[in-house]
């Protein structure tokens, strides 16, 4: 008999622990990539999963499922951010969330984060969720382009996800109708970052069964060299909804023992756990998500535009420090020549000049500090050769000594 569903996930080749979780059940199908340093992320993707099959159920119309799912997630949301007030070195964690509820051959399907829902019908691999990241509201902006987007630095931050950031975040829901025959793929970013949807739809359009195709879809993320926790889930619709007969599968963190040290005790007062967050030292995890707002979009843009110009006035700054190094430098060098004299030869007579006898370049470094009346021609052939190559003083007061010894050899 063929699997009618199937779920796999696997550590990929570069990280140590498992953050992402999924699930197949008799009516529910999801996946959840957690996040957050410090097994934060195993916490939070086991825990919404966790939560959230208590609406693996049948229900007697879609939208009733729509709105079950979406409340499960509104309430898994609640969960988490309890989990953080209990052990606040969770802080910061959170965690996508994409999944359905089969009902019939019609989908209740809720989405946040950036794992993706994919359906493949009649060959076509068409993505159903859209991405709740920067880079995707700067694409749907146009301020970007889907090529542009792919490397963009901030491609992996996050703009919406399941935490203990907000109370009421901000999930998609959406109903679809399942056609017999149509596939539907649930995945974290381990596989849509590193997979081209063109080998997903290829791997997906092949006639094996959904754990079949689930593998292989793990097996090509290996091949990319899986950076990221890669995660599937794969239902095939055949029109009937049934797949109770299946027994519930459950991959990644959400298949471990909950990765938290004991179960801390409940501090009396739990309402306010999300009142009391701005009062936590909640820093999310930069790399991956931060707080959802029009605002904090503009930020980042304006952030980027204020980074450049920083690195503009920087340049202008270490150039100006430089000159007035240099300046300075120039100037006490200066100041130190000025505390120097020697006796020499001006117009004709021994003067006392202030400073040291080179030059720098054109820029004499002495000047005449007094000429006396003194004529270097009265002085003896020894002493005339002497002004006339100057002679070094330690001092005013010892070229003003020079000078009267010149002067009493004259009187000699
Ligand atoms: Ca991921």
């Amino acid at each position: 008999m063929r699997a009618k569903s199937a779920a796999a996930s696997h550590v990929g080749k570069i990280r140590s622990n498992n953050q992402d979780s999924g699930y197949a059940g008799a009516h529910l199908f999801i996946v959840a990539d957690g996040m957050g340093g410090h097994a934060g992320g195993d916490v939070a993707s086991a825990l919404a999963i966790k939560h959230v099959t208590s609406v693996d159920r049948s229900f007697s119309s879609v939208s009733e499922a729509e709105v079950a799912l979406h409340g499960a997630l509104i309430s898994a949301n609640a969960v988490l951010a309890e989990t953080v007030f209990d052990h606040s070195e969770l802080t910061g964690m959170g965690t996508t969330v994409s999944g359905f509820v089969l009902v019939g051959s019609e989908l209740a399907i809720a989405h946040i984060g950036d794992s993706r829902i994919y359906r493949l019908r009649g060959g076509l691999l068409t993505q159903i969720t859209s991405d709740h990241t920067f880079v995707q509201r700067l694409v749907d902006s146009g301020r970007i382009t889907v090529e542009e987007a792919a490397v963009h630095p901030r491609r992996s931050v996050l703009m919406r996800v399941l935490g203990d950031v907000d109370a009421t975040p901000e999930i998609d829901t959406m109903i679809e109708h399942g056609e017999p025959g149509d596939r539907w793929l649930l995945c974290s970013d381990g596989l849509s970052s590193y997979v081209a949807e063109d080998r997903i739809a290829a791997a997906l359009a092949l006639d094996e069964d959904a754990e079949a195709v689930a593998d292989r879809l793990i097996r090509e993320s290996l091949d990319q060299g899986a950076p990221d926790n890669v995660t599937v889930v794969v239902v095939d619709i055949d029109g009937t909804g049934d797949s109770a007969h299946h027994p519930a599968v459950t991959v990644g963190s959400a298949s471990d023992p909950l990765a938290i040290e004991g179960e801390a005790p409940r501090k009396p007062l739990r309402i306010p756990t999300l009142l009391l967050h701005p009062l936590k030292a909640t820093k999310p995890d930069d790399s991956h998500f931060e707080p959802e707002s029009e605002e904090f979009l503009d930020e980042l843009i304006i952030e980027d535009g204020r980074r450049a110009k920083r690195r503009r006035i920087s340049l202008v700054v270490v150039l100006a420090v430089v000159a007035a190094l240099i300046t300075t430098a120039v100037v006490a060098g200066y100041q130190w020549t000025q505390t120097h004299y020697y006796v020499g030869e001006s117009n004709g007579s021994v003067a006392i000049y202030r400073g040291i006898q080179q030059d720098l370049g054109p820029i004499p470094l002495s000047s005449v500090y007094r000429e006396t009346t003194l004529s270097v021609s009265d002085l003896s052939a020894i002493n005339q050769s002497a002004v006339e190559t100057t002679i070094s003083a330690d001092n005013l007061a010892d070229a003003e000594r020079i000078v009267s010894q010149l002067s009493n050899d004259i009187a000699d």
